[in-house]
């Protein structure tokens, strides 16, 4: 038995699928054009299709599993489970008007042509607003639409907002916030779903990993207790005597989001030798 994964072809998400994969210690050769190929020390089976593909492919079964943007999954509104985020391909579905044009908010859209190639989601927000407006779908070069006259606004994907900027849009408003997610089809069977365990607990490892630094320092021990009160660490700090007399060596585990902050606070409570250092798989 083998679990079937279906991730995009080419395109954005591609190389980052493949990278989780093998984060997670599953080989695999990916021969460009290739339409499926097989993993080499995990019973895996992986399909290489078109984005939008995948929901449908996934629902029926054809695949057990696959990773896609939820914004996909939103829009396709197939029948499949969504069993964790990923951490990549993070994008937000926004709206956007010509930069020349004032806007006030979103019933500033009522009656307007917005092009988009996101209909079902649109429409959706649209309706939660209470407004109406004209939806044009297109299948792609969205943000072109406004210039040559087809739409008033755009609902599109938006990274870095560069390529709105060159098209004389700007953003206006966020409808989703989306990032690739693991979808799984909803009657996997008994097999299927200890695979699939099994590969969702090797990629909690390394997204948690990815969020988390490791910390050493050299710590002076007339301030240790102070210095220990700031790092939180999985249980708590590592703490081992140095040679030199009077100063420790405090190892912990910092989540990147508060990294930043703690580390000018150790710094000033005397922490000193401070170095961090990227862990690999995280597992608690
Ligand atoms: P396919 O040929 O597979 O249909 P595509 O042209 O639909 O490819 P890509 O442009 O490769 O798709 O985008 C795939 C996914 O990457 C999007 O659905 C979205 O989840 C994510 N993404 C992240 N950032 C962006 C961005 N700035 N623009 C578009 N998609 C983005
Ligand atoms: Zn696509």
């Amino acid at each position: 038995m083998k679990l079937r994964i279906a991730i995009q072809k080419s395109g954005r998400l591609h190389e980052d699928s493949i990278k989780l994969l093998k984060e997670c210690g599953i080989d695999i050769n990916n021969g460009v054009n290739k339409l499926k190929t097989e993993a080499s020390n995990f019973p895996l089976e992986v399909f290489f299709l078109r984005d939008d593909d995948i929901p449908q492919y996934v629902e029926d079964g054809v695949a057990d599993i696959g990773m896609v943007g939820e914004n996909v999954v939103l829009e396709k509104n197939r029948s499949v489970k969504v069993a964790t985020k990923l951490g990549f391909g993070k994008c937000r579905l926004s709206l956007a008007v010509p930069r020349s044009v004032e806007y006030n908010g979103v019933k500033d859209m009522d009656k307007l042509r917005i092009a988009t190639s996101y209909p079902v989601i649109l429409e959706n927000f649209l309706k939660e607003n209470g407004i109406t407006a004209d939806i044009h779908e297109i299948s792609g070069s969205v943000e072109i639409a406004p210039g040559i006259g087809l739409a008033d606004a755009i609902c599109d994907l938006v990274s870095s907002g560069s390529t709105l900027f060159m098209n004389g849009l700007k953003e206006v408003e966020v409808i989703l916030k989306s990032e690739s997610v693991l979808i799984t089809n909803n009657s996997l069977n008994a097999e299927q779903q200890q695979l699939l365990e099994k590969l969702l607990f090797r990629i909690q490892a390394v997204k948690k990993a990815k969020n988390n630094k490791y910390v050493l320092l050299n710590a002076p021990n007339d301030n240790l207790q102070k210095i220990i009160s700031l790092l939180p660490g999985m249980k708590s700090p590592t703490v081992l005597p140095l040679a030199e007399a009077g100063w420790s060596s405090v190892h912990s585990v910092l989540n990147e989001n508060d990294f930043w902050d703690i580390i000018e606070s150790l710094k000033a409570a005397g922490a000193q030798g401070i170095l961090v250092v990227p862990i690999e798989k995280m597992i608690i």
